[in-house]
């Protein structure tokens, strides 16, 4: 019925290609082997027994110990279509029964029962019936190191499975399983009472594979060419994003005397056909392809794999990247990257109308961006995806070959983690960041977090040192992120070990983003900003009912975090701030860059001489008159110099130039009234206030409020 098992699996699950053991697995499945399957959490074990359920008569019943899993398993599968149901203690005994119905009258192919189900009298004689009327065609035993008492759950009840075993003995077992020693291993074979199984302890790792990430320069072309050049006939395959990409450089390489032939979806059948069979026959050298090559191709001796532009998420690249080195012999796997890339895929995923898979695809692209920008092992960084763990160097890496400098990071560790957990593990790095850096952001005071012990412990460490260490705790597995689009932070059994401090942190640390300086930290730091500032904007306009737009250009915008204006006097000179909006706006937008600065201890700007030369006499304890006459200026231009340097927070005693008596009813004003506008304040106040003195304490109020 179905032409491959690739067929199948894409008909059914959607997916593209086994990943490392699926296939094999699935094949002894199928003759009806015992199997033993060791894989990580997260590395494919479910197809495993899946796929067979559906290609083979009869039902496969599925133990599984957690209520909450097996009914996400099973809306997964129904999601895709397939017959499956679970069988628990949540169901009233009308559901069960007409759960039964179905599975006798041959709905369904995959059945999840709970361990504590096989034992009860009225679940076998049901399976007896199952067994005559539709058959049974596999036992799928999830988390079977359950079975075990050298194992860390052991559930009594999985000991029952023998009896199942002995009743129907043609049935065959498929056990399942993310962490197993030997111990453990033997245990489930023997109680369990697996047959000669098949034993697979499946690993992502690929050791003959050398991976590495060249930075593109803009004369990318160059970079491949002597790359390629120095492979010296070796044959590779090189992948690029776009049809029109794969044209260019397969002609271009052409013209360079290297052998190349475009392969993509967009050339007839017979010309794809024809390409595919030369570079198997090498008669070319490189395939230069869009990711439609390469399914199904089974050429052992490709010698490198190249990545032109980014992929759009890390399975991809592991698959594409995985056909370099069939046959064990080394093979290169590069990536080429640069930040320019990323745009063009997050331009794609602007098009995506889903929000959902927007978020996911978000995702994946920000574990691609932690693969190429990451200062861990590569392998590590992959195999991490797959919740495989792999302890050392590998010695086959950039990364490895030609490591950062290691720094012992346990303290901030501690810090972040312990942050993590009293944010309740409810969310990703960049709130926790925001609070350990005592951001001032809306969203931090709304859960309470200003309020935590870990709330500003972490300003000694720039947002990027901070981003460094997440990365590097997740690659490493020492905390785990969820993946399903809203990427949360929670603890693992390693980051407890960390909080205990019964474990160290080493991370490889990037000098150039921890010393600061100029260049990348500081292009990241205007986008951040950028960013910030459009959020405030939405918020305005939202309130107004008005588009973004209409508030400020992006191109005002983006001076703004260019020049970073902290006095509404500098804001003022910023290109489309006009008087208006300057009136309107300007407090809001200036305060937000204030804040920003702070957080990110940047410098804050000097007063000009003129203003210091203010502030010296007044610290000598001149009065605003006696300065105005000294310096031969008037006194409203003092008083300005005073508000300003009251802004930037500079030394002025205010209590010397407005009664604390007034401070107060002034201050009363403002938080009736906004502090938008002098006029309006003083209107409230009556005539007795000048203007002077309602300028110098609104000065005060937004220095404090920032
Ligand atoms: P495990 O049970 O080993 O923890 P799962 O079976 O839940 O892992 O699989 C983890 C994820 O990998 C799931 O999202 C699954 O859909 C996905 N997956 C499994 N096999 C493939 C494949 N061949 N290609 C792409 N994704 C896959
Ligand atoms: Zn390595």
């Amino acid at each position: 019925m179905w032409r491959s098992l690739e067929q199948a699996l894409k008909h059914f699950f959607g997916y593209e290609s086994f990943r490392p053991r699926q296939r094999q697995i699935i094949e002894e499945a199928l003759s009806n082997r015992d199997l033993l399957i060791i894989m990580p959490t997260g590395g494919g074990k479910s197809l495993c027994f899946q796929l067979p359920a559906l290609l083979k008569s009869g039902l496969t019943v599925v133990v599984s110990p957690l209520i909450a899993l097996m009914q996400d398993q099973v809306d997964a599968l129904r999601d895709n279509g397939i017959g499956a149901t679970y069988i628990n203690s949540s169901l009233n005994w009308q559901e069960v029964r007409s759960r039964q119905g179905d599975i006798l009258a041959g709905k369904i192919k995959l059945l999840y029962v709970a361990p504590e189900r096989l034992v009860a009298d009225r679940f076998r004689e049901f399976l007896d019936k199952v067994a005559s009327v539709v058959g049974i065609s596999a036992f799928a035993i999830d988390e079977a190191h359950c079975v075990s008492e050298w194992g860390h759950d052991f559930r009594p009840e999985y000991r029952q499975m023998i009896q199942l075993r002995e009743r129907y003995p043609q049935v065959p077992a498929i056990a399942l399983t993310a962490t197993a020693t030997k111990r453990v291993q033997q245990d489930i074979i023997q109680q369990l009472g697996l047959k000669q199984p098949s034993v697979h302890i499946a690993s992502f790792n690929r050791p003959n594979l050398y991976y590495e990430v060249f930075p593109k320069e803009s004369r990318s072309y160059n970079q491949l060419l002597k790359f390629i050049r120095a492979e010296k006939g070796n044959a590779g395959i090189v992948y690029c994003l776009s049809r029109r990409s794969v044209d260019e450089i397969a002609y271009k390489l052409g013209k360079d005397n290297i052998k190349a032939l475009p392969y993509h979806a967009g050339m007839s059948d017979s010309a794809r056909m024809s390409h595919q069979n030369r570079f198997l026959r090498d008669d070319v050298q490189v395939m230069v392809a869009t990711i439609a090559f390469g399914m199904g191709i089974n050429k052992p001796d490709v010698r490198f794999v190249i990545h032109y532009d980014l992929p759009t998420n890390l399975e991809r690249y592991y698959q594409e990247s995985g056909r370099a080195g069939r046959d064990g012999e080394a093979a290169k796997c590069i990536l080429f990257y640069s930040t320019g890339d990323i745009k063009r895929i997050d331009y794609f995923i602007e098009q995506k109308t889903d929000a959902n898979e927007q978020r996911i695809s978000r995702q994946q692209l920000r574990q691609v961006i932690d693969y190429a920008e990451g200062l861990d092992c590569r392998r590590n960084i992959l195999v991490s995806y797959f919740g495989e763990r792999f302890k050392d160097n590998c010695n086959n890496c950039d990364n490895c070959l030609d490591p950062k400098p290691i720094e012992d990071w346990t303290i901030e560790a501690q810090k972040f983690l312990s942050c993590v957990a009293r944010c309740r593990e409810r969310f990703g790095t960049r709130h926790i960041i925001d609070v350990l850096r005592g951001s001032k952001k809306k969203k931090i005071e709304q859960y309470g977090h200003h309020l935590l012990s870990t709330y500003n412990i972490g300003r000694d460490k720039t947002a990027d040192e901070w981003k460094m260490l997440a990365r590097s705790l997740v690659h490493q597995g020492l905390v785990k992120e969820t993946t399903d689009g809203y990427p949360i932070l929670k603890l693992n059994k390693r980051s407890w070990e960390i909080l205990r401090k019964q474990r160290q942190v080493n991370i490889a640390v990037n000098k150039k983003s921890t010393s600061g300086v100029v260049g990348d930290s500081n292009a990241s730091e205007i986008e951040m900003l950028f960013d910030r500032l459009r959020e405030l904007r939405k918020q305005i306009a939202d309130s107004q009912s008005v588009p973004p737009y209409v508030i400020f250009a992006d191109s005002s915008l983006k001076l703004m975090a260019q020049l970073k204006p902290q006095t509404l006097d500098d804001f003022a000179k910023v290109s489309g701030v006009g008087a208006y909006k300057l009136k309107h706006y300007g407090d809001r937008f200036v305060s937000e860059i204030r804040a920003f600065c702070c957080e990110q201890q940047l410098p804050v700007p000097l007063p000009s001489a003129s203003k210091m030369t203010t502030l010296q006499f007044h610290q000598q304890g001149l009065t605003v008159e006696e300065i105005a006459a000294e310096r031969n200026l008037n006194v409203r231009t003092i008083n300005d110099h005073l508000s300003e340097l009251i802004e930037m927070n500079q030394p002025v005693a205010l209590e010397r130039l407005v009664l604390p008596v007034r401070q107060e009813l002034i201050l009363k004003a403002i938080k009736i009234v906004g502090g938008e506008s002098l006029k309006t304040i003083r209107e409230n106040l009556g005539e007795n206030y000048t203007y002077e003195e309602i300028k110098l304490v609104r000065a005060w109020w937004r220095r404090t409020r920032s």
